[in-house]
């Protein structure tokens, strides 16, 4: 069957020639041929020079997502070639046989909506398991139509780039809601443990594959959990939006005196308190289940100080249209963080919101220090470890904001 082209309308090829993948239900002056929901397309400007293939949702405001700049099947060569293109670059930085990573970042790597984390580790509930016995398992978030459509070939690919004890599917993403697709979660290849013991900044952590936040540990967050740790040494620590405790747990091995990590989730709390106890920490670290916003005002209230505060919110602009009420959210987090600073204190503040971007980030950080009545120096401006690439043309790419300032 001849594949159906999707014509642009005048002037709409700029952004897409630049790299951006996208094409937005309202870019589209016509569609030539049967357009098969999920099917692969090309897309033409309205010279008709081709823009390359892509996955076609007419449920989606994304009507099409490029694959590829050229014409080609999205078949299982591609995801191969994909794929080893993605395990190749991430080579460059990592171990891929003993540390975690993310293997795949969706449309970073040329892979629309196919996002793969890779957790090399202990499974701890293996009976007769060798102990220290790496393994590796492998996450898998389908989140548009055209990859979740195409999900045993991609499965079959992925099993001949980065063979994987087993690999569960955690496509329980609100995103795909907007691609008219449910929720998905359970095993999709050979075994997945309840738990396994990953290592980080070699400090080791319990992972849940199947039930923990997102897919089961935060990896963008590796190196500016070491950034954050070089700066704790003697230290009180808030670990503020803790999750599992990654940031607090470094910083407690790194010499911090004290650490109090604090999250709304009860699993996340329960986490750290485990996870502190396995590293030999559990004197060290007190894990407290609250709202951020009521502690950091409560241990204002009571006068409290620490060395080091560390705030690493989920996502509070999950669009545009959310970036102001995102700002008063971010500002009135990072006052009260000031606040409780020491004079020399450091605050290492994140946003992981794409669309909270890095000069509103900063704009937001100068006014909350010029409200607390402090001066901020900047040390540190970071962003997402490497396995999460930053592509130019892809301005989605660039989410995550970390920076380490020092308060006086
Ligand atoms: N810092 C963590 C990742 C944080 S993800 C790490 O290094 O892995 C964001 C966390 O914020 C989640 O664990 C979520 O449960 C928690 N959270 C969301 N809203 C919260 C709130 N109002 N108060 C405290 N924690 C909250």
């Amino acid at each position: 069957m001849e594949t159906a082209k999707i014509i642009l309308k005048p002037r709409e090829e700029g952004r897409i020639r630049a790299g951006h993948p996208w094409v937005y239900d309202n870019e589209i002056a016509k569609v030539e041929g049967e357009c098969e929901s999920g099917a692969e397309v090309e897309v033409l400007d309205a010279h008709r020079r081709s823009l390359g293939s892509a996955f076609y949702n007419p449920a989606s405001k994304i009507r099409a997502r490029i694959y590829s700049r050229t014409i080609r099947p999205a078949d299982k060569a591609f995801f191969i070639e994909t794929l080893s293109k993605a395990l190749a670059y991430r080579r460059r930085f990592f171990d891929p046989k003993r540390q975690s990573m993310r293997l795949a970042f969706g449309e970073a790597d040329g892979l629309p909506g196919l996002i793969i984390d890779s957790f090399v580790g202990i499974d701890t509930t293996a009976e007769g398991q060798a102990p220290g016995r790496l393994g590796t398992w492998l996450t898998a978030q389908f989140l548009c139509l055209g990859v979740d459509k195409r999900k045993p070939l991609i499965l079959e690919a992925l099993a001949e780039v980065f063979p994987a004890t087993g690999i569960a599917e955690r496509s329980d993403a609100p995103v795909r809601k907007l691609e008219g697709l449910s929720s998905v979660v359970g095993v999709v290849a050979g075994k997945v443990p309840g738990r396994i013991l990953i290592e980080e900044n070699g400090l080791s952590f319990s992972v849940d594959l199947l039930e923990g936040q997102k897919t089961g540990w935060f990896l963008d967050q590796r190196s500016n959990r070491a950034a954050a740790a070089r700066y704790a040494q003697g230290r009180k620590v808030l670990d503020a939006f803790c999750n599992a405790g990654g940031f607090g747990l470094a910083c407690a091995r790194a010499g911090a005196t004290s650490v109090l990590a604090v999250d709304s989730s009860a699993d996340a709390v329960a986490a750290v308190s485990a996870n502190a106890a396995r590293n030999g920490l559990g004197s060290l670290v007190e894990a407290r289940e609250a709202n951020a916003f009521d502690l950091l005002h409560e241990l204002q209230h009571k006068g409290e100080k620490f060395g080091l505060v560390v705030l690493d919110p989920p996502a509070f602009a999950k669009n545009r249209a959310a970036v102001e009420g995102a700002k008063r959210g971010y500002k009135e987090l990072n006052l009260r963080a000031l606040k409780l600073l020491d004079e020399g204190g450091i605050l290492v503040t994140c946003s992981c919101s794409h669309w909270f971007g890095p000069e509103l980030f900063a704009r937001m950080l100068e006014e909350a220090a010029a409200d607390s009545g402090r001066r901020i120096r900047i040390l540190e401006e970071r962003t997402q470890d490497l396995d999460h690439p930053i592509v130019s043309g892809y301005g989605e790419s660039r989410y995550l904001k970390c920076t380490i300032a020092e308060a006086f």
